[in-house]
C-alpha cells in the first residue's frame, strides 16, 4: 500500500527545513543571484536539447521537421523557416551557435555553483562561530552534562552536514527543480502533440519514483541519528583515553580500550553502511524506472516515426527532455536524503544554540571593582542535580584579608563551595554576598575579575610560558610577568628551559613536571593580583622543598587578600585565620587551628591521622 505522507508530517518537515535554512538567512542576496544564474543556465540547457531537432531532421538527414497536431502560429512560422534553410548553411550557423551556447551555459553554471559555495562555506564559518561563542557563554552546569566528544561533533560533523545541505542539497533543490519543471513542461508539450498516451506514461512513472524515495528517506533519518551518536561516542572515548593515556598504560588496559573502541567503531561502520546502502539504492532505482518509461514510449510511438507522421528529431527531443528529467529527480531524491540527515544535525545544533546558560547576568547588573568588607555565605544550599544534595545550610563569613582554610574528607563539598564564589554554579537556596550585595547582582565579568583560582586540575594552554602566565591579564608587562614568575619560584626553572619565557608548553603541558605546571599556575594567579584568592590543593604537586618556597610566596601574596584554601595537607592551613571543617556537605566545625586542635574535634582527629603516618 502506498502511504501518503500526513499533512502534519509535511508541515513539520517544512517547519524544520525552514529552521535549517535560517542558518543561511544573511545570504539571501547571494542566494537570489545564484537562483537567477540557475534559471539562465536551465534555459540554456533546454535550448541545447532543442538543438537535437534541427540537427537530426535538417542537417544530417535533410528532411522536414514534422510535429503533429495544431501548433501556435509562431511555432509554425519557426518550423517553416527552419525547414527552408539549406542543410549546409544550417550547419555553419550551428557551428557558431553551439560553442557560444555551451560557453554561456558553462559560465552561468560556474557562477551559480560558486555563489552556492560562498553561501555554504559562509554558513559553516558562521555556525561554528555561533556555536563556539555559545560554548563560551554557557555555564559549568552545561559542561557537566555534555560529553566533550559530543560537543566537538556538533562543531565539526554536524556543521559539515548542514553545509552539505545548504551548498549542495539546496542548490540541487532549486536548480534541479527548475530543470525538472522546465523539462517537464517541454516534454509534456511535445508529448501531447505526438500522442495523448505519452504524458500518461510519465504520470505512472513519477509516483513510482517518488514514493520509495520518501520512505527510504525516513529510514535514513533514523540511521543518521545512530551514526551521529556513534561519532560522539568515538570522540569522547578518544578524548578520554588520549587524556588518560598514562592511566591506560599504567593499568595495562590498552587491549580493553582497543576493544571498546573497536566495538563502537564497528557499530558506526554498520550504521554508515546501512545508510549508504539506502542512499545508493535510490539512484539506480530511479534510473531503472525511468528507463522502463522510455521503453514504453518507444513502444507507443515508434510506429509513427517509421510511417513518417512524426519526424525523428522531434521524438528524439521529446525523449531527451524526458531522459533529462531523470537526473533532476535522481538529484532531488538525494536532496531528500541529505536533508533528512541535515534536519537531525540542525536540531542538535539548535539544541545548543537555544540552550539557556543557567548562570545568567541580571539586566543592569552592578559593577564591582574592589572588595571592601568581605564575603558571606547565608544559608547556602546546593546540588548539581536535583536528587543529590551536595551542600546544605552553609553559613560562613570571610572578612576582607582573612585566610579561610577548608578541610574535610574528599567529596565533602569543599571545591563545590569555592566554585560558587565565581558563580561557576548558582546555589539553589541562600545567597552569597560580597560587601553585603548578592553576587548575582554583579556583572559576571567584574565578579570573576576579583577572583584568582588555582585549581587541582591545572590547565595550561598550548602557547608560550609567557602567555600562560599572562592568561588572566593579557596586558601585563614583561617585568610584571618576570616578577610573578619569581614570586611563584618558577623563574629559576623557566630560565633553564631553552626558549625561556617563549617556550611553548606542549600538548596539555606534557613537557613540564606537575610541580612546574603548578608554579606556572600560581604565577598566573599572582599576576592577576585579584582581591580574592581560591587555592584548591594548590600545593599538592610540589616536593617538600618547593612546597615550602611556594607556601611562603602564597602567604606573602595572600596578605591583604581574602583567601580560601582547600588543602588535604593540614600543615598548609596552620596559619589560616579560620579553619572550616566540612563533612558530607555541611560545616561541622569552625575555629582557628589552635582552638580546634586543643579540643576534641573532628579536625584534631584528621590532624592526628595525618601526622601519625
Ligand atoms: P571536595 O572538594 O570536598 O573533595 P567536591 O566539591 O569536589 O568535594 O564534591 C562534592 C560532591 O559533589 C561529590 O559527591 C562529587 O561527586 C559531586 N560533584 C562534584 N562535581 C560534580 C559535577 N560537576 N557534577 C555532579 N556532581 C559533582
Amino acid at each position: 500500500m502506498i502511504q501518503f505522507p500526513k499533512l502534519k508530517a509535511v508541515k513539520n518537515y517544512l517547519k524544520e527545513y525552514f529552521k535549517l535554512l535560517r542558518f543561511a538567512k544573511s545570504y539571501r542576496g547571494t542566494l537570489a543571484l545564484a537562483g537567477l544564474c540557475m534559471g539562465i543556465s536551465t534555459i540554456f540547457e533546454g535550448v541545447s536539447l532543442g538543438m537535437i531537432i534541427p540537427l537530426a531532421d535538417r542537417i544530417f538527414t535533410n528532411k522536414e521537421i514534422i510535429i503533429p497536431g495544431k501548433l501556435p502560429p509562431f511555432l509554425v512560422e519557426l518550423i517553416d523557416k527552419l525547414n527552408s534553410i539549406e542543410p549546409l548553411i544550417f550547419l555553419k550557423y550551428i557551428i557558431i551557435f553551439v560553442p557560444v551556447l555551451f560557453l554561456l551555459k558553462g559560465i552561468f553554471t560556474f557562477l551559480q555553483d560558486f555563489l552556492m559555495n560562498i553561501v555554504g562555506q559562509g554558513v559553516v564559518r558562521d555556525v561554528r562561530n555561533r556555536l563556539y561563542s555559545k560554548f563560551q557563554d554557557l555555564s559549568m552546569e552545561f559542561y557537566g552534562r555534555k560529553k566533550t566528544g559530543e560537543l566537538m561533533a556538533r562543531v565539526t560533523n554536524d556543521v559539515s552536514i548542514i553545509t552539505n545541505a545548504i551548498s549542495y542539497a539546496l542548490k540541487d533543490l532549486i536548480y534541479e527543480s527548475m530543470k525538472a519543471v522546465f523539462f517537464a513542461v517541454c516534454a509534456f508539450y511535445i508529448g501531447f502533440k505526438i500522442s495523448w498516451q505519452l504524458p500518461l506514461v510519465a504520470f505512472v512513472i513519477l509516483p513510482c519514483i517518488m514514493f520509495p524515495v520518501v520512505r527510504i528517506g525516513k529510514r535514513i533519518k533514523k540511521f543518521s541519528l545512530e551514526v551521529q551518536k556513534k561519532i560522539a561516542d568515538l570522540n569522547s572515548l578518544m578524548a578520554e583515553t588520549i587524556q588518560g593515556a598514562q592511566v591506560v598504560k599504567a593499568f595495562c588496559r590498552e587491549d580493553y580500550e582497543l576493544e571498546r573502541f573497536k566495538k563502537i567503531n564497528q557499530h558506526y561502520y554498520k550504521f554508515t553502511l546501512k545508510t549508504a546502502k539506502r542512499m545508493l539504492v535510490l539512484s539506480p532505482f530511479t534510473e531503472f524506472v525511468g528507463v522502463l518509461g522510455v521503453v514504453a514510449i518507444l513502444w507507443i510511438v515508434g510506429n509513427e516515426v517509421i510511417s513518417g507522421r512524426l519526424s525523428f528529431g522531434v521524438l528524439a527531443t521529446f525523449l531527451a527532455f524526458l531522459m533529462s528529467m531523470i537526473r533532476p529527480f535522481k538529484k532531488l531524491s538525494n536532496v531528500y536524503a541529505i536533508n533528512q540527515q541535515a534536519l537531525t544535525a540542525s536540531a542538535r545544533i539548535y539544541d545548543i544554540l537555544e540552550e539557556d546558560p543557567k548562570v545568567k547576568e541580571k539586566e543592569n547588573a552592578d559593577e564591582i571593582k574592589y572588595l571592601n568588607q568581605g564575603i558571606i555565605f547565608n544559608d547556602v544550599e546546593f546540588s548539581y542535580n536535583e536528587d543529590e544534595f551536595v551542600l546544605g545550610s552553609i553559613n560562613l563569613e570571610a572578612k576582607k584579608g582573612e585566610v579561610v582554610a577548608l578541610v574535610g574528607h574528599s567529596g565533602a563539598g569543599k571545591s563545590t563551595l569555592v566554585g560558587l564564589i565565581p558563580r561557576f554554579y548558582d546555589p539553589q537556596k541562600g545567597s552569597i554576598c560580597i560587601d553585603g550585595v548578592n553576587i548575582k547582582d554583579f556583572k559576571i565579568k567584574d565578579l570573576r575579575s576579583l577572583i584568582a583560582v588555582v585549581s587541582q586540575d591545572i590547565v595550561l594552554f598550548n602557547s608560550t610560558i609567557r602567555d600562560n602566565i599572562a592568561y588572566g591579564r593579557a596586558e601585563a608587562s614583561e617585568s610584571e610577568i618576570i616578577e610573578a614568575a619569581k614570586k611563584a619560584h618558577a623563574y629559576e626553572f623557566i630560565m633553564d628551559i631553552p626558549n625561556k619565557f617563549d617556550a611553548v608548553v606542549g600538548d596539555r603541558g606534557f613537557r613540564l613536571s606537575g610541580g612546574e605546571k603548578q608554579r606556572i599556575a600560581i604565577a598566573r594567579a599572582i599576576l592577576k593580583n585579584s582581591p580574592i584568592l581560591i587555592l584548591d590543593e594548590a600545593t599538592s604537586h610540589l616536593d617538600s622543598v618547593s612546597e615550602k618556597l611556594i607556601k611562603e610566596a602564597l602567604y606573602m601574596l595572600m596578605e591583604g587578600k581574602t583567601s580560601f584554601i582547600i588543602a588535604h595537607r593540614l600543615s598548609t592551613v596552620q596559619k589560616a585565620d579560620k579553619v572550616v571543617v566540612f563533612d558530607k556537605g555541611k560545616i561541622i566545625e569552625m575555629g582557628t587551628h589552635q582552638t580546634l586542635i586543643e579540643s576534641d574535634s573532628a579536625y584534631k582527629k584528621l590532624y592526628d591521622l595525618q601526622f601519625s603516618v
